[in-house]
């Protein structure tokens, strides 16, 4: 069997979590820029404000209702997600972090008796010890682990937690009140295929012929029905694998054009990259800079740029000056740049690998190492970005709005709640 266990509005619930007054209130949490709601509580749901709504286009809507605004505090997110993840893994360690609130976990070697009882307590134990509702689907597999959230979720009888068995007969209720655009994998790509079928709901698609699934969406197809009739294809996969690239990219709130601005985006990016590089002991054969104008407006275009170090190298100084000088070289005064990123790909273990030309003696790379972990070490202890390099300085104009970020509470010693006496 395989669990599920998906936070509730997760980034909404972690909002909450520090402000206790704003339970049951409405509450949205806005991208980068303050752009479109990307959580939403149950009172905002209530209203039909759908997920991606535009904050401009709903001003008013947020007014009237006083809906609460947050812009997006994903270092916060981040943290309370890594507490419940210790939660599980102390559990077992076969577990899969889908996503920031979302992970699947292999129940297989802990002979459970009572799935349901199981479930509550994880249930609480997280509500306890973290603070954040979550719901949990149990299942054979991950197709119906994910149709049982879903009852869990929209079903207040379930009390959170919903469990399916192997046998399809008595799962037929809930399948039934999954609608076929919630079953996963389905997405905006098969379910008008679908609905075209005459298919409206997950159960419609567990009674579908394998082979006739597979034509009509190929193996995936056959691999959903399989799935929602309890057949394991998609087993939980420990993140043993090592990331094969790493990317850092931003859409800025408005048209950048000053070079010393977008030297700074992108020194941060870099910065940001290459610590996620150290951090997974790897060093990157080659950096990509990647720069657009906004492609919405006329006259779209876009500048890419291409670095192979000679040395394969995690060093944030030689990373960042290396992009800067592609700056110069491929993006012209006055471009208007809505979007950019970085990207270092070719990614291999940490271990030097001298060049022909021996650009990079023994001597040089454990300096660069060293120079590196003393970076991160102090910026581990005394806090994220106390040394930086200074060209993350040269402007700020294109650092996201966040007009209504809540404290860090969690990571930064300087955003911790001040209790006042009275
Ligand atoms: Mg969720």
């Amino acid at each position: 069997m395989i669990a599920l266990i998906d936070c509730n509005n997760f980034f909404v619930s972690c909002e909450r979590l520090f402000r206790p007054e704003l339970q049951n209130k409405p509450v949205v949490v806005l991208s980068s820029n303050d752009g479109c709601a990307i959580a939403r509580s149950n009172e905002v749901k209530a209203l039909k404000i759908p997920m991606g709504a535009p904050a401009f286009k709903y001003k008013q809507v947020f007014e009237k209702h006083n809906i609460v605004k947050f812009s997006g505090n994903f270092e916060l997110y981040g943290n309370i997600s890594r507490r419940i993840t210790e939660i599980l893994t102390g559990i077992t360690p076969l577990i899969e972090i889908y996503s920031v609130d979302e992970s699947f976990v292999d129940l297989s070697e802990l002979s459970l008796s009572d799935y349901k009882q199981w479930g509550a307590a994880v249930r609480q134990a997280i509500l306890e010890w973290v603070g954040i509702p979550v719901s949990v689907g149990i299942a054979p597999s991950k197709t119906l682990a994910k149709v049982a959230i879903h009852k869990a979720k929209k079903d207040l009888r379930a009390k959170g937690v919903c469990v399916l068995g192997q046998d399809s007969t008595k799962n037929q209720g809930v399948l039934t009140s999954v609608p076929i655009t919630d079953v996963w994998g389905v997405g905006r790509r098969f379910a008008p295929k679908l609905k075209a079928e005459g298919i409206h709901t997950a159960l419609g698609l567990s009674q579908l012929a394998p082979k006739y699934a597979q034509q009509l969406m190929g193996i995936q197809g056959r691999q959903m029905v399989a799935e929602l009739n309890g057949e394991i294809c998609h087993p939980v996969r420990q993140q043993t694998q090592i990331a094969k690239s790493i990317s850092r990219t931003r859409t800025f709130g408005q048209d950048i054009t000053d070079q010393n601005t977008l030297r700074s985006a992108v020194a941060d990016f870099a910065t940001r990259a290459s610590f996620t590089l150290r951090s997974s002991n790897q060093l990157a054969k080659k950096a990509s800079l990647f720069v657009a104008t906004n492609r919405f407006k006329a006259n779209y275009t876009y500048r890419t740029a291409e670095i192979v170090f000679n040395t394969p190298t995690n060093d944030t100084g030689h990373i960042i000056s290396q992009l800067c000088m592609q700056i110069e070289k491929t993006v012209p005064p006055g471009f208007p740049c809505h979007r950019a990123g970085v990207l270092l790909h070719e990614l291999c273990p940490l271990a030097l690998q001298t060049d022909l030309f021996n650009e990079m003696p023994p001597k040089l790379f454990s300096k660069s190492q060293n120079r590196m972990r003393s970076i991160d070490n102090i910026n581990q202890k005394f806090g994220k970005d106390k040394v930086m390099f200074a060209s993350r300085k040269l402007g700020d104009a294109w650092s996201p709005k966040k007009n209504n970020q809540s404290p860090r509470y969690l990571t930064r010693w300087s955003e911790l709640p001040k209790i006042k006496p009275v």
